[in-house]
């Protein structure tokens, strides 16, 4: 069998192609490179041998349903389509009894885990999260949870006067398995000034993942991409997680987000990614961010077909079935707000990969 370089036809991409063969970490230029290139055949391949070997054939999602329990926020974000002010119409806060309830519904339906994330409303103290991860775990002790952004943690963490340590503490011991990857957005403070002027900034963020990891929290990473940004940008936001993932150890799955404009205030780029655009982020994050165990596709952001291809383009991760899902879909994302679990693992075996049923902790794989 040929060796990776000789596989690949674009010759700018072939010295990449040989680092990551010999298992050399790539350098920011190779990673403009890669996105830079239209050679699509090659990133799959580079970014596929990436995946194998860390991943083989498998394919993870999970049965999950999403949480969204407020949308009213103080901070009201440019880039944000989902929040209200309090009292706006269309505003909301689901109390305690509707949270169980819809809890309860998907326990019943089999879920493994929550995903929780909701706006930054004054309103809530952080013993309300604290009964709610409580109130959750009674009514099945073995859920998953992964919930708060950093930014959320940062908020609650404020209004209590407490660290984000003790914050942190206080939810794990509620119940808080892990943290989702929200509110990197891009670290680039010349973008961040304009599509969330009020929201932590890049640094913050990594403060705050620092010490979720030295608590012992496992979390995700994001990126979002398709407003502002530039190459330069991404390729700065994906150092800066390779770095600190370098020290902690910490991030369990990176995931890039193509940005929906539709409601929000600020104008895309483009109404949507292109299918390349989509292929080179994905690519290029899966060959850059070597020491990142997991990549991350959210169908529901992509479409289903798209993030079934990006499976063979470093995706080892086709996410869940989030029943419920309200922040994209606010920014109108047309995808269904919920897939089956059989759903999911048709686009997987269709792909040619072994579908695996795990839960953010990617431990207890069925
Ligand atoms: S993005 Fe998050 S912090 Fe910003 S307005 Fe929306 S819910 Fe609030």
């Amino acid at each position: 069998m040929k060796k990776l370089p000789d596989t690949i036809s674009d010759s700018a991409l072939r010295p990449i192609a040989k680092k990551v063969y010999e298992g050399i970490p790539v350098s920011a230029a190779d990673a403009r490179r890669l996105l830079a290139t239209n050679s699509i055949l090659d990133l799959g391949r580079i970014s596929s041998h990436v995946r194998r070997k860390l991943h083989g054939g498998a394919a993870y999602y999970g049965v999950s349903m999403n949480l969204n329990f407020t949308n009213i926020c103080a901070l009201r974000c440019p880039l944000c389509a989902f929040s209200r002010d309090a009292g706006q119409e269309g505003a909301y806060l689901l109390a305690p009894g509707e949270i169980e309830r819809r809890v309860k519904t998907a326990a019943a339906a089999g879920v493994d885990e929550v995903h929780i994330v909701g706006g930054l409303n004054p309103e809530l103290k952080l013993c309300y999260f604290e009964d709610m991860l409580r109130r959750i775990k009674k009514i099945k002790p073995g859920i998953f949870i992964t919930a708060f952004t950093a930014v959320e943690i940062e908020y609650f963490s404020r209004s209590e006067g407490t660290s984000v340590e003790e914050t942190l503490k206080r939810l794990m011991a509620a119940g808080l398995g892990a943290m989702p990857g929200g509110g990197a957005e891009i670290f680039s403070p010349r973008v961040r000034k304009v599509i969330a002027p009020l929201k932590i900034s890049g640094n913050r963020w990594l403060e705050i993942m620092r010490t979720a990891h030295s608590a012992g929290l496992k979390t995700n990473a994001t990126m979002l991409y398709n407003h502002l940004e530039t190459d330069a940008d991404i390729v700065d936001h994906l150092s800066r997680i390779r770095d600190l993932q370098e020290e902690t150890r910490g991030f369990k799955a990176f995931v890039p987000l193509p940005f929906h404009g539709e409601n929000t205030g600020i104008a895309a780029r483009r109404a949507s990614t292109t299918g390349y655009d989509d292929i080179r982020i994905y690519a290029a994050s899966r060959i850059f961010l070597h020491n990142v165990p997991h990549i991350k596709a959210l169908w529901m952001y992509l479409g289903e077909k798209m993030a079934q291809v990006l499976l063979r383009f470093g995706v080892d991760d086709f996410s869940g079935t989030y029943s419920g899902e309200k922040v994209v879909h606010a920014a109108g994302a047309s995808t269904a707000d919920h897939g089956s679990e059989a759903f999911l693992r048709r686009l997987i075996l269709n792909a040619g990969l072994k579908p695996v049923r795990t839960t953010a902790d990617y431990g207890a794989f069925k």
